[in-house]
């Protein structure tokens, strides 16, 4: 009777298991290669501009081509679209009609971080130092962010639109940059009383950038104007040029193994380049779908999808626009109404894992783990769903069957408990141009940190489900 219990239960309930149990050498050495390749992404990939511009040279180096090189589009064409340095679109033109429809997943590279200020740069004559003032961008925990190597990235542009990359940190003979803390000794008081949200402030963010005052006796401001001298021989900028700038200051160093069994990745911004990479690695594979295949990476997420670069923008309509114009002769609204209709999407985002120290934010039952596969959150948002794109049931089990058919390990999540907390990605808005869209990433540890958490076994089945989406038929 017992047994037989057993295999009703197995044949009725559903709990995920664990890619690493019974697992093939041959899928465990293609998990791991394919962690290197990702891991070298994310050490390059700092910036938005950065993600965008691997990315586009790992299209061309696949044969992919800028849609200004094409003439007309047709079946098998490979092609890409870039917005502003920030954002991209990439697809393989598929054997039916564009009016049939994409298969599209999209993700964002924005990533939350410290953006220098307009006028960054003062000097701090008590403590004898030379600093730049920074504001948030994202959500972060602004105590995670000091006492840790930063690197500054970004793109200084004069008034006459000459462009200065700037890239500092990153390599092991430059030097790092640090926010430091107050240290424990005298931190009872000061720090001691404050809640988390400002153990550090937003106005107490500042990058401890020199300490060499210049030598010039007529020169008031020693040491800013010190760092002035610096910047001006190297990149010929002057502190005016810096209004124009887009500096961003990220965590230094590359992305590693973690743990004893290198079973997980550790670095920054998993959220949300692990669903950029995966989905253009997965698009990579494609020859000639049925329906067209195609990816976006947005910008701008993680301060809500706004501007011309985000997700609540007129850019999937460009894109749409952009791909029939060269399609066909002429097209007309109805066809790219129809376009849009047809199409179908993956928003690629990350959940939060179960954190073993803090599990009473998660519902544990429809919370995400390590190990188990693709994670497919119907919802986000927060309270009752609010804000939620909520995916319709229909889809979700399509979604399901794709991943089933295809040997791909998934789970399902909420964001935490109920009520407990919330947030969202991009789907609401792809949902808005009447495609249907569901949430589909993997879990994470430490999201929004300097430092964060993915598996590898989680990363490889991330990839083979975006594939299985974008070729299905
Ligand atoms: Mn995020
Ligand atoms: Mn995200």
């Amino acid at each position: 009777m017992a047994e037989n219990d057993s295999n009703l239960e197995e044949e009725l309930s559903f709990s995920p298991s664990n890619i690493w149990e019974d697992i093939e050498e041959e899928e465990h050495d293609e998990i791991f290669d394919f962690a290197d390749d990702y891991s070298e992404f994310l050490t390059t990939a700092k910036t938005e501009r950065k993600s965008v511009e691997e990315a586009e040279q790992i299209l061309r180096e696949n044969g992919f081509k800028s849609i200004s090189e094409y003439g007309e589009l047709e079946e098998g064409d490979k092609v890409y679209i870039i917005n502003r340095n920030k954002s991209l679109a990439a697809a393989v033109i598929g054997k039916e009609d564009l009016t049939k429809g994409c298969n599209i997943v999209a993700s964002h590279v924005d990533a939350p971080r410290l953006d220098l200020k307009a006028r960054p740069l003062y000097e701090d004559k008590e403590a004898s130092m030379a600093l730049l003032q920074t504001h948030y961008y994202g959500g972060i925990k602004k105590y995670q962010w000091v006492n840790t190597p930063l690197a500054i990235h970004g793109k200084v542009v004069k008034e006459d639109g000459t462009p200065i990359e700037i890239s500092i940190g990153e390599d092991p003979e430059d030097p790092i940059f640090v926010i430091s803390d107050l240290l424990p000794h005298l931190a009872k008081k000061k720090q001691g009383e404050r809640k988390m949200k400002k153990v550090i402030k937003g106005e107490e963010l500042n990058i401890l950038i020199a300490g060499i005052p210049i030598d010039d006796e007529d020169v008031e401001s020693k040491l800013k104007t010190k760092v002035l001298k610096l910047l001006n021989d190297e990149y010929d900028i002057k502190e005016e040029d810096l209004t124009s700038a887009e500096l961003e200051i990220v965590p230094a160093g590359k992305t590693r193994d973690v743990g004893l069994d290198r079973s997980m990745v550790g670095g920054y911004a998993h959220d949300d380049r692990v669903c950029a990479y995966t989905s253009l690695r997965a698009l990579l594979d494609i020859d000639s779908p049925e329906k067209t295949s195609l990816i976006i990476f947005f910008d701008k997420e993680e301060i809500g999808s706004e501007g011309n670069t985000g997700a609540n923008s007129e850019f999937v309509d460009s894109i749409y626009s952009n791909l029939l114009k060269k399609y066909k002769d002429r097209y007309t609204m109805q066809d790219r109404r129809e376009m849009l209709d047809n199409s179908k999407a993956l928003s690629g985002d990350v959940s939060p894992g179960i954190n073993p120290s803090f599990k009473g934010v998660h519902d544990l039952q429809n919370a995400a783990t390590f190990g188990k596969g693709i994670v497919i959150t119907k919802f986000t948002g927060s309270g009752g769903k609010y804000s939620a794109n909520d995916a319709h049931a229909e889809y979700v089990a399509l979604v399901r069957r794709i991943f089933n058919e295809n040997n791909i390990l998934w789970q399902t999540s909420e964001l935490g408990k109920v009520d407990e907390g919330g947030g969202g990605t991009v789907a609401k808005f792809l949902a808005n141009l009447n495609i249907d869209v569901v949430d589909i990433g993997i879990p994470l540890l430490g999201m929004h940190s300097p430092f964060e958490v993915i598996s590898k076994a989680d990363l490889y089945h991330l990839f083979k489900g975006y594939r299985s989406f974008l070729e299905v038929e």
